[in-house]
């Protein structure tokens, strides 16, 4: 399978290829004159162009879903199920290839790049359940002769905006279920890493799905306007920063639809003086690093309960100096196989100057740098977007360095003196979405769990994201709206119930004129 590009001389890179959107079941070249640059972090260069797509290509990609959803809503269940099976098999066969897509534009690793197509694949396999958790109920005689049944419909065009992060995964935390319940898809990746959105429609494609049912709408904000301003899009599933979920949510529901908008997280974890250090020290190493920080569940801040600060910073420095940065494609180890490093380049080279950035705030705040990560290069890449892993000791709390979302390989520790100082801290930020303990007494994590302010919650586990069949959310400004991703939530909310009140008359059950409102 290749996702095919046409070459430009006209975008801002001449001669790069631009990615064009995935319409009427077809790639569609755009006409808009708009492009983005799409880099490969690892080397900075430029290696494609995406397209922008102006307002007749958002009309024609709505339209195409519309026609697509009049097909497909009308398929049995039986058939519907057969293309949610076909494209869990393609996609397990085929999820190499979508891997090193997402690495050659985003940058993460082989191996985290393959995680997170898993974690979708859950998604894909719950949904493939899907008759089960959209049949509805049916109450014989719940008055006398009369029976009372709900039954769920799709919704009709349903818009997903997703952020460069996990361009595969989340996705995939909404359109399986938003297409097994009949629905029709427009999908506006982030314009950072567009190509993994093409090579999903492509296997869609394959494995049979009617065209127009899943659509790529490939732009900026022009593309998601007009996802929210249409009156043929029923709802909006966004995953991205706060600010924009808040506008997402708003301008969404003012247009009438349904929203699901998840925002940022500045996720803690709390280090009991009871805790396995060394245990707490792997997890923050992994759930800190991991994807150069880039996750919404990274953990970003270590509050450290007294005395384990020290001995604890030690442990995380000691397994710092032992970590691996370079190109998240690996490099040829000159046996024939790839060495694979831990952690690749940030998104792009004003991202990476913006974590950097915090590093001086926190520093001329009074925190103390423990392991530096600026200007850090890696031979043969000197133009590729890294950031070394970077320690903070003493971060204080009122510093923007600890306030605000880094979305980098940046952690910062700050000393607590009790469970209750660090408890409050967590209760008191503004985000609520991730959060995890590390304890050896199960009281405390109890009391932990029942008094923490924050929607997904980790015991001994660094990065709590539920599998399929719970839900994923957080609280305050984590979430806008009241739907979760994927569970029980995303089939609720990619369905909307009608309750029918039916009787067939008999003789012996007609009631005869009465105005009165109906009673049992
Ligand atoms: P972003 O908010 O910049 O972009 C997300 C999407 O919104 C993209 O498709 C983008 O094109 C679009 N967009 C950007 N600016 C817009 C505007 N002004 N108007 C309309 N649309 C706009 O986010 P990002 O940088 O791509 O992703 C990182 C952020 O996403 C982080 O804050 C991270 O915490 C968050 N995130 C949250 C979760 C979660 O589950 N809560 C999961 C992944 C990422």
């Amino acid at each position: 399978m290749s996702i095919t590009e046409t070459a430009s001389s006209t975008t801002s890179t001449p001669g790069a290829p631009v990615i064009g959107h995935w319409i009427d079941g077809a790639l569609r070249a755009s006409a808009s004159g708009r492009t983005a640059p799409v880099y490969n972090p690892a080397t900075g260069v430029v290696q494609a162009e995406v397209a922008l797509a102006d307002q007749a290509e958002i009309d024609a990609a709505i339209s195409s879903a519309l026609a697509g959803f009049k097909v497909w809503s009308g398929y049995s269940i039986a058939k519907r199920q057969a293309v949610m099976f076909s494209f869990r098999e393609l996609l397990n066969a085929r999820k190499g290839e979508l891997a090193a897509i997402i690495t050659a534009e985003h940058g993460k690793v082989l191996s985290d790049a393959a995680g997170e197509i898993a974690r979708g694949q859950e998604v894909v396999e719950l949904a493939t359940g899907f008759p089960h958790l959209i049949k509805g109920a049916f109450s014989e005689n719940a008055s006398t002769g009369i029976d009372v049944y709900s039954i769920k419909q799709p919704l009709g065009v349903v818009g997903i905006i997703s952020p460069f992060n996990f361009p595969a995964m989340v996705p995939m935390w909404f359109f399986p279920i938003a297409i097994a319940a009949g629905n029709a898809v427009v999908l506006k990746p982030s314009e950072k890493d567009p190509s993994a959105a093409l090579w999903l429609a492509e296997l869609w494609k394959e494995a049979g799905l009617p065209d127009g049912v899943f659509t790529v709408l490939q732009g900026d904000k022009q593309a998601v306007d007009g996802l929210l301003t249409s009156p043929d899009v029923q709802s909006i599933s966004f995953v991205g920063s706060t600010p924009i979920a808040q506008y997402i949510y708003e301008t969404a529901s003012k247009h009438g639809k349904r929203v699901q908008a998840l925002g940022g997280a500045k996720n803690h974890m709390l280090v009991l003086p009871d805790a396995d250090l060394d245990l707490a020290a792997d997890m923050a190493i992994n759930a800190g690093y991991g994807a150069a920080g880039e996750r919404c569940m990274a953990i970003s801040v270590v509050l450290a309960v007294e005395p384990v600060a020290e001995e604890l910073i030690g442990k995380i420095t000691e397994r710092i100096a032992k970590l691996k940065i370079g190109n998240g494609a690996g490099v040829d180890a000159g046996d024939g196989t790839l060495s694979e490093p831990d952690m690749g380049p940030l998104i792009t080279d004003v991202h990476r100057d913006k974590v950097s950035s915090y590093v001086d705030i926190a520093e001329a705040d009074g925190a103390t740098v423990v392991v530096d990560g600026r200007g850090f290069a890696v031979d043969g890449h000197e133009a590729g977007f890294f950031f070394g892993p970077t320690l903070l000791d003493r971060v204080p709390t009122t510093s923007r360095a600890y306030t605000d979302e880094i979305f980098g390989p940046v952690l910062s520790i700050v000393r607590v003196a009790s469970y209750d100082e660090g408890l409050d801290l967590i209760n008191s930020g503004r985000f609520g979405n991730g959060t995890a303990i590390f304890t050896n007494d199960g009281g405390a994590a109890r009391r932990f769990q029942n008094e923490v302010e924050v929607g997904m919650i980790g015991i001994n586990v660094p990065i709590p994201v539920p599998v399929a069949y719970h839900s994923f959310g957080g609280w305050k400004q984590s979430l806008f709206g009241d739907a979760k991703a994927y569970g029980v939530h995303g089939f609720d909310f990619f369905t909307r119930e009608k309750a029918v009140t039916s009787r067939w008359l008999d003789p012996a059950t007609h009631g005869g004129i009465n105005l009165g409102f109906p009673q049992n």
